[in-house]
C-alpha cells in the first residue's frame, strides 16, 4: 500500500468554523521559499456573500491529532492470517504476554510493514499527523521491527512525522536473556540514526535492584546520546509495589536533566499505580517536576488500562476495580503535563478500539466524568496539540486556537450525509466532535499545508479549498 496521495498545496481554506466561534473564518498559508511545509500566514474573518448552500454548516477546522504513544510493531496481530492460532482464548494478561511473545518469533519485515501500514493508512484517515510509534528490540525480534519502522518513517514522512522508540519491552539487567537484549538495544542505538526515542520496561525486570539500573541506564543513555526517553512504568494497582516514579524523578534530578539544558522530554506511560496516591503524594510528584524544571509528561492509556489493569483483591466477585491515571485532574490540580494515547490496537494486549484519538477523547468524557465544553476542549488538546508537545515535536502552546505562524497540520470536519436518508445531523463545536467523533469519511485531513481528502466527495469542497497553480 503506498502512502496517501496528497493534493497540491492549500493556499487557503475559505468559510470555515474555529473552536468556539459561531462566526465564519478564512486560514490564508504561506509556504517558505523551497518549503514543502506551509505555516499558517493569517486567520481573518470571512466576509464573502457570494450565494452558497445555507443548509449545510460550514464544516469545522481543528489542529490534527497525535499518537503520542502507540506500538506500531505489535498493532493489528489478530488480523493478520498468520497469527489466527494466536486469537485470545482467556483474555489474561499473562495469556496475553505469551500469544505475543510467540507472535513475535514469527515477526518479518514483510509482516511488520504491512501491518505498520494499515496502523498509518487508518491513522492518518482518521486525522493523526504525527505519532510517537514504539519498536520492540530484543532476543525475540531482533532489529525485524526497527528496520520495518525506519522504512515506514521514510515512505510516509509527507503524511505523518514518525518518531521512533527504540523499545526494550523485555528485561536488560535481569534473566538469561538480559545481557543479549542490552546489547541488541545498544546496537541498535548505534546502527540506526532514526531511532528518536529510548524506551524501556522498569517493572518488567526481575528485582527492584535490576529496575532501577534499568532506570539510570535509560537515563544516561539517552543524555549521552541526546534522544527523548519514554518509560513504561508502575503498571499495577498494587499498593504494596514501590512506585517507581519517585526514583525516575531522582534520577534526572540527579543528573540534572532540566527543561533549560535540553529540548528532550521524558514520558511516563501507564502509571496506574499512581491512582492509588494520596492528594500529598500528587502535590509532591508535581512539586519535585517544577522544582527541579524537569521536561517530564505523562501519558494516560486508557484502553489498554480499562482492559488489563484491574486490582489484584477481589474481595467480592463482581468488585473488579480499574485504575488509568486521571489526566483532566492532573492537568488541573496538580499543574502537571499529561496526554492521552491509544496504546495497543488490535493484539492480545488490547483487542478493542480503533487506532483513533479521537474515540480516547471520547472515553474520557465518560471515565473522568468530563462533560463541560471545557473538559471537551481539554480533552482534544490531550489527543492533539498537548500531544505533540509531550513528545517535544512542539514548542509551542497547547491551545486548540489557530493562529499565525503555526504548522498548518489542519483536521476538517464535513458533513456528508452517511444516513441514506438525506439528513445529517451538524456537528460544529468542539463538545460535539468530542462527545461523539465523526466518521473518518467526514474528516479531511491538511498535512504541512496539502489536502489528504476522505476519498468522498464533498459539495463544499470546490469552494473552501482554494489550491496554488503548481
Ligand atoms: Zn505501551
Amino acid at each position: 500500500m503506498p502512502p496517501p496521495t496528497l493534493r497540491n498545496k492549500l493556499t487557503s481554506i475559505k468559510g470555515v468554523r474555529l473552536a468556539g466561534s459561531p462566526s465564519t473564518w478564512n486560514i490564508d498559508i504561506h509556504y517558505p521559499p523551497d518549503s514543502p511545509r506551509g505555516i499558517i500566514q493569517s486567520v481573518t474573518p470571512h466576509n464573502d456573500t457570494t450565494p452558497g448552500d445555507d443548509s449545510i454548516p460550514a464544516p469545522l477546522v481543528l489542529p490534527a491529532l497525535t499518537h503520542p504513544h502507540i506500538h506500531l510493531d505489535k498493532a493489528f496481530v489478530h488480523s493478520a492470517r498468520q497469527y489466527a492460532h494466536l486469537l485470545p482464548s482467556t483474555g489474561s494478561f499473562q495469556e496475553a504476554l505469551s500469544f505475543t511473545t510467540e507472535a513475535k518469533q514469527q515477526f518479518t519485515v514483510p509482516d511488520v510493514l504491512q501491518r505498520g501500514e494499515w496502523l498509518l493508512a487508518e491513522s492518518i484517515s482518521n486525522g493523526v499527523t504525527a505519532m510517537r510509534a514504539f519498536v520492540e528490540v530484543d532476543h525475540t525480534v531482533k532489529h525485524v521491527c526497527l528496520e520495518a519502522a525506519t522504512r515506514l518513517q521514510n515512505q510516509w514522512k509527507d503524511a505523518c512525522e514518525i518518531q521512533i522508540v527504540c523499545f526494550a519491552q523485555d528485561p536488560i539487567f535481569s534473566t538469561q536473556y538480559g545481557e543479549e537484549n542490552m546489547d541488541l538495544m545498544q546496537k541498535a542505538l548505534e546502527e540506526y540514526p532514526q531511532i528518536d526515542v529510548i524506551g524501556t520496561t522498569p517493572y518488567v525486570e526481575t528485582t527492584i535492584e535490576a529496575a532501577k539500573r534499568n532506570i539510570d541506564w535509560a537515563v544516561d543513555c539517552a543524555l549521552q546520546l541526546d534522544k527523548h526517553l519514554d518509560f513504561h512504568l508502575d503498571y499495577n494497582l498494587d499498593s504494596g509495589k514501590e512506585a517507581l516514579v519517585w526514583y525516575v524523578l531522582h534520577s534526572l534530578e540527579q543528573r540534572g536533566w532540566t527543561s533549560s539544558a535540553t529540548t528532550k522530554r521524558v514520558m511516563l506511560g501507564h502509571c496506574t499505580r499512581h491512582t492509588l496516591f494520596t492528594d500529598d503524594e500528587w502535590c509532591r510528584i508535581s512539586r519535585i517536576i517544577h522544582e527541579n524544571d524537569l521536561p517530564v509528561s505523562f501519558v494516560g492509556l486508557p484502553t489498554s488500562d480499562l482492559y488489563m489493569a484491574a486490582s489484584p483483591e477481589q474481595k467480592v466477585p463482581h468488585d473488579r476495580p480499574r485504575g488509568t491515571l486521571r489526566i483532566p485532574e492532573m492537568i488541573r490540580k496538580h499543574d502537571l503535563d499529561a496526554v492521552m494515547g491509544v496504546n495497543n490496537v488490535g493484539n492480545a494486549f488490547t483487542p478493542w478500539g480503533p487506532p483513533d484519538p479521537l474515540f480516547l477523547a471520547c472515553l474520557g468524557v465518560g471515565i473522568y466524568q468530563a462533560g463541560t465544553q471545557d473538559d471537551a476542549r481539554l480533552l482534544y488538546e490531550c489527543v492533539s496539540t498537548r500531544a505533540r508537545a509531550a513528545i517535544g515535536l512542539s514548542s509551542s502552546p497547547s491551545s486548540i486556537d489557530l493562529k499565525k505562524g503555526q504548522s498548518p497540520d489542519l483536521l476538517l470536519f464535513h458533513h456528508r450525509d452517511l444516513t441514506g436518508c438525506g439528513v445529517a445531523r451538524p456537528c460544529g463545536t468542539v463538545a460535539e466532535v468530542v462527545w461523539d467523533p465523526p466518521a473518518t469519511v467526514n474528516r479531511n485531513v491538511v498535512i504541512g499545508g496539502r489536502l489528504k481528502s476522505s476519498g468522498f466527495s464533498c459539495s463544499q469542497s470546490e469552494s473552501i479549498y482554494h489550491f496554488s497553480g503548481e
